[in-house]
């Protein structure tokens, strides 16, 4: 028996807030995806979090699958996570000066990942831009290649994307691209060569045309930012490739760190990088990013080396306790990462039954705790690059989002975003989820 199309929630205070942070603050968020734009409907302003829930502003209660765009794997409000904050709290909450935890995190961090060195900032945008400056310092070369589709913060030369000719624009200049925002001067674009993911002979084209010229590859390895797209192993050995030409292989795993495994992605998939970057998960909720690989390369960072980059709030006490008490909890927990994968196989199961019982197609690609059901008729597992996610009926997904938002489950608002599953989700979770796709599917395929 399905659920009744649902009373609508309240959402009077979150209009409310909404309007005010209008008039104060540009689309009234703080980041663009938060306002629901490719949605529609009313952000729901955020009161709590605990374990899989938020409640809004109305105190409705949402089971989450954001985990505020991946940090929260162990669930929100985690007491060991809270624990460390409070006692970092009592010895104040920042030093401009080296402390003990920052130690402490880097030590784990090398230990879980198998970089030498580790250096702290703020922010993932920070870990690449960071990362880049690095490689080209190293290097002594200017051009950097990223993949169409793949995100990696919001820095100048890394908000770039292919316009319609893939490797070839309108000037004929192999892998040249137009900034994707306004403010990027062309310069910088010009500097950024952008290739399709997945395609590794348009990767092994773009290197043997400007390889000498190549600082660094830029890559996410399990896309989360075009929704969810799993490399192939032929993509892979092209990405190893690159560094026969000089240049450096730089793994973002902003998302994926400690996410897919305790070792990444790149534990995952066997990759050997560079330079890994990282974000979300490191500081648990709290702000911090991170780049780390082989002493002789991170040597080059200041002090140790010419390469500059610093921060007020880098290493910060209680970031650093965040990141430390999530990190400990993942270790301690040898079969977390099993379990958030076998949740999403069942979720990724139930949501293709449900989806086509109702005769609406969907594609869905999972791996780990991350998963992104597109709404396009292929067979599952069969989107690989940017260009095939494109082809997704965003209309559709966002019938079906707010379909599923009604019902109390919060869904990333967005079709080219992956999911994240926590470490508190469980059984009444799953069932909760699936009962409202059910419901959310039949409405669509109507
Ligand atoms: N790299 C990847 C792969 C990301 O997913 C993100 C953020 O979503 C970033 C970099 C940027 O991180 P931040 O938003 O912390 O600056």
């Amino acid at each position: 028996e399905l659920q009744a199309a649902p009373t609508p929630a309240p959402t009077a205070h979150s209009e409310a807030l909404f309007a005010r942070a209008r008039a104060v603050t540009p689309g009234g968020v703080n980041s663009p995806v938060r306002a629901f734009r490719s949605v529609g409907g009313t952000p729901r302003f955020i009161a709590r979090a605990d374990g899989a829930y938020l409640t809004d502003a109305d105190g409705t209660r949402l089971l989450d699958y954001i985990g505020s765009w991946g940090p929260m794997i162990l669930g929100h409000n985690h007491p060991a996570v809270r624990g460390a904050i409070a006692d970092a709290l009592q010895y104040g909450t920042s030093f401009g000066a080296p402390g003990e935890r920052e130690v402490l995190l880097a030590e784990l961090v090398t230990r879980l990942t198998g970089v030498d060195r580790v250096r702290f900032v703020s922010s993932g945008t920070e870990a690449t831009m960071s990362a880049l400056r690095l490689a080209r310092g190293v290097t002594g070369r200017k051009f950097i290649v990223k993949f169409r589709g793949n995100y990696h913060g919001h820095a100048d030369g890394l908000l770039v994307e292919a316009g319609s000719g893939l490797l070839t624009n309108a000037d004929g200049a192999l892998g040249a691209a137009a900034p994707s925002s306004a403010g990027v001067p062309e310069e910088y674009a010009g500097l950024t060569l952008v290739s399709e993911y997945n395609d590794p002979a348009a990767l092994d084209a773009l290197m043997a045309a400007r390889g000498s010229e190549v600082a660094a590859v830029i890559f996410e390895p399990v896309v989360g930012n075009a929704g969810v797209l799993i490399p192939t192993p032929e993509f892979l050995a092209a990405l190893h490739r690159v560094k026969t030409h000089g240049a450096l292989l730089i793994a973002d795993e902003v998302m994926t760190g400690f996410r897919l495994s305790l070792g990444g992605a790149t534990g995952l998939l066997g990759l050997r990088p560079d330079l890994i970057c990282w974000g979300k998960i490191i500081g648990g909720g709290l702000p911090v990013g991170a780049y780390g690989g082989r002493a002789e390369v991170m040597d080059f960072v200041s002090p140790q080396g010419p390469v500059y980059q610093a921060g007020t709030l880098s290493g910060n006490p209680l970031a650093m306790a965040a990141g430390l008490a999530t990190l400990s909890a993942l270790e301690a927990d040898p079969d977390l990462y099993a379990r958030l994968g076998a949740y999403t196989t069942a979720l990724a199961d139930g949501l293709r039954d449900a989806a086509s019982a109702a005769g609406v197609p969907i594609s869905i690609n999972h791996i780990g705790s991350m998963l992104t059901a597109f709404h396009l008729d292929a067979p599952d597992g069969s989107v690989r690059t940017y260009t095939d996610a494109a082809a997704s009926d965003t209309k559709a997904f966002a019938r079906w989002f707010q379909g599923m938002l009604g019902r109390g489950v919060y869904w990333a608002p967005s079709q080219f975003e992956s999911i994240f599953v926590s470490g508190v989700h469980g059984d009444a979770e799953l069932n909760a989820t699936l009962d409202a796709a059910r419901a959310a599917y039949v409405d669509l395929g109507r």
